[in-house]
């Protein structure tokens, strides 16, 4: 479960750098709201007053949905509605995350998986269990052994399952779970799949730049991210932890 403790220092860095996100995102308001007062006022009388009540009402909105993405972490019930305003403050608010992790020295890999950890866990909290057939396990073409012939990106059926790399496991969970597979090779491949597959829910495997990228690209749709590991480097022959994946399967599917 992604409230456990291994999980927990993970989320905290990210509900820290977006706690003060948003006291940056409100200074920044501000600042645009008290520099534009003058032309404004030139403009009309009462411009400063309806463009800082418009000002006031966005900040309202991302400080909401901050405060909802803390309430989902500690356990608190909340309405969908709310659930899904977190969402969208967590993607707005998230360059800034990255600018204010860059000034404080964080790593930009410790964020990108805390991000990760706190994503996954609204999501779970978000989502019903689905229907087998309409969860779809993207995986990215480095978990293929980088010597392999075969067409996996055209096909994943193009796999032997010889056992040099990963890809036929997957296909074996795949298969047994009755889910969909595919192997993306990038971003704009990914999209287009999920266009035409149409999954409710996805189950991704990358590195963290990855997923961070193809969680915010793909948002509405949820998206579970599982990190793969790097045993020769970035890119290469990667690999992922088989029961990470069947764990993720169990809570989501509904096999009945
Ligand atoms: S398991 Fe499949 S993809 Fe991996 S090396 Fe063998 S044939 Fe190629």
């Amino acid at each position: 479960m992604s409230g456990n403790k291994e999980n927990r220092p993970q989320k905290r860095l990210f509900l820290l750098l977006l706690l003060a996100s948003l006291f940056t995102a409100g200074a920044l308001l501000f600042g645009i709201w008290r520099i534009s007062f003058a032309g404004l006022a030139e403009m009309g009388d009462g411009l400063p007053l309806i463009f800082g009540a418009f000002l006031g009402v966005l900040f309202f909105f991302i400080g909401a949905g901050v405060i909802g993405i803390i309430l989902i972490i500690l356990g608190f019930p909340t309405m969908p509605i709310f659930q899904k305003t977190a969402w969208s403050a967590v993607n707005v608010l998230f360059p800034v995350v990255l600018i204010l992790g860059r000034l404080f020295d964080v790593n930009k890999e410790k964020i990108e998986r805390s991000f990760i950890a706190v994503s996954n866990h609204i999501v779970k909290m978000r989502a019903n269990t689905i229907s087998p057939d309409r969860l779809l396990i993207l995986l990215p073409h480095c978990l293929q052994f980088d010597e392999c012939p075969h067409k996996i990106t055209r096909d994943i059926r193009n796999c032997k399952s010889c056992g040099r790399c990963q890809i036929g496991d997957l296909i074996a969970i795949a298969d047994a779970n009755r889910c969909m597979i595919m192997v993306a090779t990038g971003g704009t491949l990914a999209r287009k799949m999920i266009r035409e597959l149409r999954p409710k829910a996805v189950l991704a495997v990358a590195c963290e730049r990855d997923l961070t990228t193809g969680i915010q690209d793909i948002f509405p749709l949820p998206v579970i991210g599982v990190l793969n590991e790097r045993p020769f480097g970035p890119c290469c022959n990667t690999r992922v932890d088989l029961d990470k994946v069947q764990t993720v399967l169990d809570n989501f599917l509904n096999k009945n």
